[in-house]
């Protein structure tokens, strides 16, 4: 039972807190986009954006969303007071009532009652400090957050093989000097455009460019070779690669003896994929794969990256180890020029998973059940290791469990929005109305913050300093290049609100330098190691790549670390493990009451939820509402017209969109974007077992015109 309002001003009001003490090197115009990993440099000023020429991953060059991104401080539908229960109120009123309803429900029901989710567009400052937040101040084990449903197969995966989890583990620059690239599932010409120049530097010195994708994306169509995959079936895509990399003789057997293990278990684990079979498995035809590994195995300096149109299933982290196997057969990675990758998605997805909002991990990337990680981060924090948590749940199994017997009673969110990206969004919906308590930190009324018992009013980008960690692994500075609108404060500072009010104040302060600093200290002799690292030096140097230790061996500064497997990886012997790995069925196949395979994506003018850019107007003009991509083959069967309503159906509810009617899609296979509520009401949330990654990617549906019999209708579970 949610409490009343008379709650509020059961807490002592207005706990001391001091004004940030901005450093000068961290205001300025130079700062960086608000929304995908590229992190695109540009400069603010005038209410304008122009792009910066000094950050190598953009090098002058923005898209629609990064020119568009100032309108969103200006927006009308900007919050500028926190709301209790939809009215207006006080920071001291919601701040009040926020702890003293996190004191009730803990009191009552202990301290994992509640829980924690943050987001992978957080700084590196608020993503630790909310780790730390739920770690001391609530001593919860419940936090996890939205990066959970974008990167974590890549990383289970890249953990495993090379002991380190760094999205592209070379700066973007080397892109151009391949000869060779297969791309898979990724479509960076929509997602991130400025991206597309490092995949056209290769083409213009008369290389080759491979996507693998279901569907023909803009990447796809400017691709030499285009694998058009079966949903579901990229595991078993990769398996075949690697079967005819070694069939044909592209195996490099001098540096896989010299900088791996595990080779033959996986040459022999794939000796049953013969083309024909990976053939009928993937759809893709067997002189296609040929050709493929013709280019890769032919090329001078090759890479292979990955997007989440290979990660987001439920056998991800297989289907990456399974194209980082072919990397390694290739010997590829930890060659200047050539390498695995995997395409980072959202802002921070790199550092907000390096410092603690994951639910099994400490800052650094150290892991929460490590006891000398424990011991050194405790230290850092001034507690005693025996009062952390353990490992929590996974972004899907928290959302889950949010009111149900034994499960969290109240749940804060920070920079996300599950109620529109989490699979099974609609249930997920239910689950937050549930709780006793809902607080929801955002820069606009978003579909989650609209359910909220209280919304905090936070900062945006350009109006708060901090750190952000591109997808090169390259820290950069986002430097404060506006003033906030009165009524609204930052991350950091909201934390030190509430954390204050629990008695912890002391612990959390809301300048980000400060925090920096701490960070830099506990994530120091980590895997993540950022103690070399400083707001001056990032201003200086456009970025630095992490690892970057405090001092090198004879206490020079370390210059850090753009290609961390030049010499070695980091495992413990230094040498890559290949891992043989299965091939398995989607969780969820096509049948006769669903016959479709439904996939979803991004486009080209939104960003994750929309939350964001649907209040842009130049960008909802361009994408103003949801649909459904269909083959035509498809829509005459059906006598769906384009631009017709129609109702995709799956197991866990359905929706209505526009079809769209393309021969960019499958026969076999629908699409549909993610920006609006609607795809994820009908998203698997079956699990990753190691990353615990859902199968967003791929789920049986059905699609029929909106008059179509009610006996036709599907039964799904809702
Ligand atoms: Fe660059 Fe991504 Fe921003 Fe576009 S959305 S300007 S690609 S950072």
């Amino acid at each position: 039972m949610k409490p009343p309002l008379r709650t509020i001003g059961t807490m002592p009001t207005s706990p001391f807190l001091p004004a940030p003490v901005m450093s000068p090197v961290a205001e300025g115009s130079a700062t960086h986009c608000p929304y995908c990993a590229l992190q695109c440099g540009m400069h603010v000023a005038g209410g304008a954006v122009t792009p910066r020429e000094d950050v190598p991953a953009n090098a002058g060059g923005l898209c629609q969303k990064g020119w568009t991104a100032a309108e969103l401080l200006t927006s009308p539908e900007r919050l500028t007071t926190p709301l209790l229960r939809g009215r207006p109120a006080t920071w001291d009123e919601a701040l009040d009532f926020t702890a003293a309803r996190i004191r009730a429900v803990q009191e009552e029901h202990g301290r994992d009652a509640v829980a924690v989710f943050g987001g992978g567009g957080l700084t590196n400052e608020a993503a630790y400090q909310l780790g730390k937040f739920a770690r001391v101040a609530l001593r919860t084990s419940r936090i996890d957050y939205n990066g959970r449903f974008c990167m974590s197969s890549a990383a289970a995966a890249a953990g495993r093989a090379f002991g380190m989890d760094r999205g592209l583990p070379f700066p973007i620059t080397d892109i151009g000097r391949a000869d060779a690239v297969l791309l898979a599932g990724g479509n960076v010409a929509e997602t991130m455009p400025p991206f597309v120049r490092h995949l056209t530097r290769i083409r213009d010195r008369g290389g080759r460019l491979v996507v693998v994708d279901p569907r023909v994306t803009p990447t796809a169509a400017l691709a030499d070779l285009h694998l058009q995959v079966t949903p579901g079936a990229d595991l078993a895509l990769a398996l075949g690669l690697l079967h005819l990399a070694v069939a044909e003789g592209h195996a490099d057997l001098g540096y896989l003896a010299a900088r791996t293990t595990g080779f033959e278990a996986v040459r022999d684990s794939v000796a049953a994929w013969w083309p024909e079979r990976v053939e009928r498995v993937t759809g893709v035809p067997a002189a296609r794969m040929r050709e493929a590994v013709r280019i890769l195995g032919g090329a001078e300096r090759a890479m292979i990256l990955t997007g989440r149109g290979a990660e987001q299933h439920a056998k991800g982290t297989d289907t990456v180890t399974a194209f980082v196997n072919l990397a390694l057969t290739l010997g590829l990675p930890g060659r200047e020029g050539s390498g695995y990758g995997c395409l980072t998605g959202q802002g921070n997805g790199q550092g907000g998973r390096e410092h603690g909002q994951k639910a099994d991990q400490l800052p650094g990337c150290r892991r929460i059940d490590d006891p000398a990680a424990r011991a050194h981060v405790a230290s850092v924090w001034g507690v005693d290791p025996g009062d952390l948590p353990g490992p929590g749940r996974s972004a899907y199994e928290l959302l889950d469990a949010l009111g149900t017997p034994g499960g969290p009673k109240a749940l804060l969110v920070f920079g996300s929005n599950p109620v529109v990206s989490a699979p099974r969004a609609g249930h997920v919906a239910g689950r937050l109305g549930a709780l006793d308590l809902l607080v929801v930190a955002d820069v606009v009324l978003s579909e989650t913050a609209a359910m909220a018992d209280v919304v905090l009013s936070v900062t945006q980008w350009a109006e708060e300093a901090g750190t952000m960690t591109n997808l090169e692994g390259r820290v950069l500075l986002r430097r404060r290049a506006a003033d906030p609108p009165p009524g609204v404060r930052g991350d950091l500072a909201v934390l030190h609100g509430i954390a204050a009010r629990l008695g912890h104040g002391h612990r959390f302060p809301a300048d980000p330098r400060t925090v920096f600093d701490e960070l830099r200290r506990a994530s120091e002799g980590g895997i993540a190691d950022y103690s070399g690292i400083t707001y001056e030096r990032i201003a200086a140097e456009t970025g630095v790549f992490w690892p970057c230790p405090r001092s090198t061996e004879d206490g020079g500064p370390h210059p850090g670390t753009p290609r961390p497997f030049l010499d070695r990886f980091a495992t413990p012997d230094g040498r890559a493990r290949l891992v043989p790995v299965e091939h398995r069925p989607a969780a969820e196949e096509p049948d006769e009451e669903f016959p479709l395979h439904l996939t979803s994506g991004r486009t080209l003018a939104h960003y994750q939820s929309g939350a964001q850019t649907r209040r842009v107007p130049a960008l909802n003009a361009a994408s103003p509402a949801p649909y459904v991509e269909l083959h035509p083959e498809l829509a005459e069967r059906l006598g769906v017209e384009d631009g017709e309503t129609v109702r995709v159906r799956g197991r866990r509810g359905a929706v209505e969109c526009a079809a769209r009617v393309s021969r960019a899609i499958r026969p076999d296979t629908l699409f549909m974007p993610f920006h609006w509520e609607g795809v994820n009401r009908l998203t698997n949330p079956a699990l990753d077992p190691v990353s615990r990654m859902p199968e967003f990617k791929v789920c049986a549906a059905m699609v029929e015109r909106l008059d179509a019999p009610a006996g036709a209708r599907g039964k799904g579970d809702r």
